[in-house]
């Protein structure tokens, strides 16, 4: 089944600037699923869609088979599904300790003490930051924040995990790190959907990937099917 899908969406900023034209998708639940373009393509600006942050000036999202509601009620539940990792971690980041990052998200879903501690805890672990919990985020590295930010999301338990560019900026000891952390929560049953412009990145962790330029979708595929053609 799809979990997330974009029908003829079209999307232009306040500016007139028109990121998205036409985008059809359908992401398969369980999927990891790569968008591929370079600077410009619409990436962030469709993932920006997927979770109700920007809504279509035509076509439509849908989440689970319904079409996504803008109501403010409806907004909240679906970013609780949704978890978008910024690419800039310093634009998500605002909590003085790790540990009270992470934990600011199901602190606001108003969860028991007890399942707030177990899924920051989780998140530590899963992002490979255990010993950071005390650290002030300020003073951490950019690939320590980038794990922080990752965390802080991960804490909320979606069901998809959308990361934008998440090796940006990362040498290739660290992008194989972090590919390595979304395979581990990709194993555990989350969607997984990034963003790159990393073609051999696309081919070698995706199962499926879209091809992204100038805010339409120009290709999709299996890696196979995409860059074995021809
Ligand atoms: P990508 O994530 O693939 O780099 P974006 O979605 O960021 O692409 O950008 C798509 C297009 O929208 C680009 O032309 C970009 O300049 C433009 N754009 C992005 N954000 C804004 C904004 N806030 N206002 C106006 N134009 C924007
Ligand atoms: P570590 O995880 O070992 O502490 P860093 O987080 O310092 O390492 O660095 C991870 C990668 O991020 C390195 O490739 C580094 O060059 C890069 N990097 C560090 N700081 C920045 C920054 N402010 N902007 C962009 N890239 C950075």
């Amino acid at each position: 089944s799809f979990i997330l899908e974009a029908c003829a969406v079209e999307f232009a900023y306040p500016d007139g600037t028109v990121a998205l034209q036409g985008v059809n998708m359908a992401i398969e639940r369980g999927k990891k699923i790569a968008v591929l373009g370079s600077n410009g393509a619409g990436k962030s600006t469709l993932f920006l869609h997927f979770n109700g942050i920007l809504r279509p000036r035509q076509g439509e999202i849908r989440f689970a088979g319904h079409k996504v509601s803008y109501k403010h009620k409806d907004l909240l539940e679906l970013r609780k599904r949704v978890g978008i990792v910024f690419q800039d971690p310093d634009s998500q980041l605002f909590s003085a300790s790790v540990y009270q990052e992470i934990s600011f998200g199901p602190l606001n879903l108003g969860l028991a003490e007890a399942e707030v501690r177990r899924r920051v805890e989780q998140a530590l672990a899963a992002t490979e930051i255990s010993h950071l919990r005390d650290k002030p985020t300020h003073a951490l590295s950019y690939g320590q924040k980038k794990r922080v930010s990752l965390a802080a999301i991960l804490a909320m338990e979606p069901e998809v995990l959308i990361c934008d560019e998440p090796t940006a900026w990362l040498d290739p000891r660290h992008s194989r790190q972090v590919m390595e952390l979304l395979d581990n929560i990709s194993d555990k049953g989350t969607t997984v959907i990034l963003s790159t412009h990393d073609v051999e990145l696309a081919y070698d962790w995706a199962d499926y990937v879209y091809v992204m330029q100038q805010g339409r979708v120009i290709g999709q595929g299996t890696p196979a099917e995409i860059f074995l053609d021809e």
